[in-house]
């Protein structure tokens, strides 16, 4: 059956990448991983092995079913979103956004206050500051964070300057709050994987890295960090039937794939159904070896002229991205958590 290969060398060299970057960059500032949406459509369990192997101790998730899943792995798992409807583990914590979630929370829960720093999407408004703080601390609840999501990391211009600026003016909010009410300090973050590639000078107690630990990154204002990093996943698929059709033969749903000369035709078993986007005859898609994927491609399967028992369908996600006009993101997460995933180590590669 189709499966993804990890490249758990590939996962590491980018975690070393940016863990230099912020070496060279900041005073003591942590990668935690972003590891929602099934690590991006990697695999939870898998991603998670690695990185704690690779020495991770902070991740974010969607959700409390995700963070249960690598409980045991992360000192801190923050729920993105969410109220959970159980009491949380204490090695978990979980984003604010809203005020109906913090009346939900059992005294004792840490929390991590989520604060709009201009991307005007989550998050609570800086001059709700005080006040959330406030409720937190009455509730019984542990300000274990303040976050915002700087928006504009990928993009030229001022406005990612200027989310840090409003950041530093949340970050003294906060300070003189718990100073006030003589709680600790909580811990700091706002960066993803542009903003913390790009920035000079980081001085949060962690960044938020996702993206780029898979080994991409689509910034406009760092064009030439991308080739730097290595896709993590590659997509395979198994054939399930191979023909040798003749000059004319058409393929698949509504016969669009014609064929000019005699050819071995092969169907592998990955279709829209597995994530990946339908191939009509609108669209140009080429397998990692070159074969074009015949449109129009099924639920369950595609054609390809080829005689290959196994196919690499992609090994960077971004050729598929630019033929479906988005971002490797969507054509990750896309992927169904029904596929296997398996770690390939250096070894293994050596075997092959
Ligand atoms: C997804 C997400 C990230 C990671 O963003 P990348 O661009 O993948 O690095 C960071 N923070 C929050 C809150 C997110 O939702």
């Amino acid at each position: 059956m189709s499966e993804i290969l990890l490249d758990s060398q590939a996962f590491f060299h980018n975690l070393t990448f940016i863990s230099r970057h912020l070496s060279a960059h900041s005073t003591s500032t942590k990668l935690a991983l972003v590891l929602k949406d099934n690590a991006y459509g990697h695999g939870l369990e898998q991603i998670a092995t690695l990185a704690r192997e690779f020495g991770v101790r902070d991740v974010f998730v969607k959700t409390h079913f995700e963070a249960k899943r690598v409980q045991a792995l992360f000192e801190s798992i923050t729920i993105l979103y969410g109220a959970p409807d159980e009491p949380l583990a204490p090695n978990m914590a979980i984003a604010i956004n809203n005020k109906e979630i913090l009346q939900s929370l059992l005294p004792g829960t840490k929390v991590e206050l989520k604060v709009n720093a201009g991307m005007n999407r989550n998050g609570i408004n800086p001059d709700e500051l005080e006040e959330y703080i406030t409720h937190i601390v009455r509730a019984g609840l542990e300000l274990f964070g303040v976050f915002s999501h700087n928006g504009y990391g990928d993009e030229v211009g001022e406005d990612f300057a200027m989310g840090c600026e409003n950041f530093r003016a949340i970050k003294s909010v906060v300070a003189r709050k718990c100073a006030e009410l003589g709680i600790a300090l909580p811990r700091f973050h706002t960066l993803n994987s542009s903003g913390t590639l790009r920035a000079t000078h980081i001085d949060d107690d962690l960044v938020r890295v996702g993206i780029a630990a898979y080994g991409y990154l689509e910034s406009d204002a760092t064009p030439h960090i991308a080739q730097q990093l290595k896709p993590v996943a590659s997509l395979w698929a198994d054939r399930i039937s191979r023909k040798i059709l003749p000059c004319g033969a058409k393929i698949g749903y509504g016969g669009k794939s014609v064929l000019e000369a005699q050819s071995v035709v092969s169907t592998y078993d990955v279709g829209y159904g597995d994530g990946l986007y339908r191939v009509n005859e609108r669209k140009i898609l080429h397998t990692a070896s070159g074969e074009r994927i015949l449109p129009r491609t099924s639920m369950d399967c595609f054609s390809c002229v080829s005689d290959a028992s196994r196919i690499c369908v992609f090994d960077n996600a971004l050729a598929i991205a630019r033929e479906f006009d988005t971002i490797s993101y969507e054509v990750l997460t896309r992927l169904s958590p029904f596929i296997e995933r398996t770690i390939v180590r250096r070894a293994d590669k050596q075997n092959e």
